[in-house]
């Protein structure tokens, strides 16, 4: 199915991908098909940021967080994170067993993966949609750090949010390998091979946020026909400063709102 086949491709593109690549890539069909299937806002979200229209992948399907769950009625995948992550180095007959799950494909979460079409994704396809999809999984960026300051023990991310959108030299961390993102990644337990992949990561679990903080503000605006263009807005943050990413559904991609900062030519696939 080419919506499915849509999906995993961006998941192998670390969750998004250049919008017009994606439209004229012929693999997926000709560019009336493929924009009937990306207009399906379940799935996908457009983003405008950078000077660049990129699609995001988006599922409904979630992480269970109980460590005993009821089960059958669960609609969330049962599945241990840092196995979902990599390798959990608790393996079932080795040192202490781990309490969760090592099953991607157990009765239950195979039921899941068809309900929301993923059962043609693998592993490490359905880590990077849910690190994006899943709010819960990586730490929020911390709003204090980015405006009046914060201090030692804070649990959110010490990062930059202008980084996250264009090239920024202030005096804020640039780099997740710095100390403090980086502790509260491992905390996360967020693998080595993964640490290059988290700036865009954190780019379209932003940008999905976003989407998901205007339909509840909006009750659900984006799953009214006719509403185009009514997704379209500012990442929230910086000192106001937002307009980096402008959000909107298929077929809504406009000129990035009165924030929109287009970089100088050249520095477009800064975040690809
Ligand atoms: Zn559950
Ligand atoms: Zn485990
Ligand atoms: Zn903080
Ligand atoms: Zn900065």
């Amino acid at each position: 199915m080419p919506e499915s086949a849509i999906v995993k491709y961006l998941c192998g593109k670390l969750g998004s991908t250049n919008r017009e690549e994606l439209v004229a890539n012929l693999d997926f069909g000709d560019v009336s098909t493929v924009n009937e299937i990306i207009s399906n806002r379940d799935r996908f979200a457009n983003a405008h940021y950078n000077g660049e229209k990129r699609l995001i992948a988006k599922t409904a399907l979630r992480l269970c967080r109980r460590l005993v769950c009821a089960g059958p009625g669960c609609s969330s995948l049962h599945l241990c994170k840092t196995y979902l992550y990599g390798e959990c180095q608790f393996v079932p007959g080795r040192r202490a067993k781990c309490s969760f799950s090592h099953d991607l494909h157990s009765e239950h979460n195979a039921r899941l993966l068809r309900t929301h079409g993923l059962e043609d994704l693998d592993k490490k396809e359905i880590c990077v949609l849910l690190l994006q999809n899943d709010m819960a999984l990586l730490p929020d960026v911390c709003f204090d750090y980015n405006n009046t300051g914060c201090r030692d023990g804070c649990k959110r991310i010490h990062i930059c949010e202008q980084y996250l959108r264009r090239n920024c030299c202030c005096s804020r961390a640039h780099d997740f390998y710095e100390p403090q993102p980086f502790e509260m990644l491992q905390k996360s337990r967020i693998p080595n091979d993964l640490m290059a992949s988290m700036k865009q990561l954190y780019i379209n679990k932003k940008v999905l946020s976003s989407i998901e903080h205007k339909a509840k503000q909006a009750g659900q605006a984006n799953q009214v026909p006719g509403t185009v263009g009514a997704m379209d807005g500012a990442m929230g943050g910086v000192g106001g400063a937002g307009g980096a990413f402008a959000i909107g559904g298929a077929g809504a991609l406009r000129g990035g709102g009165g924030g929109m900062r287009r970089p100088p030519r050249g520095k477009a696939g800064t975040f690809i």
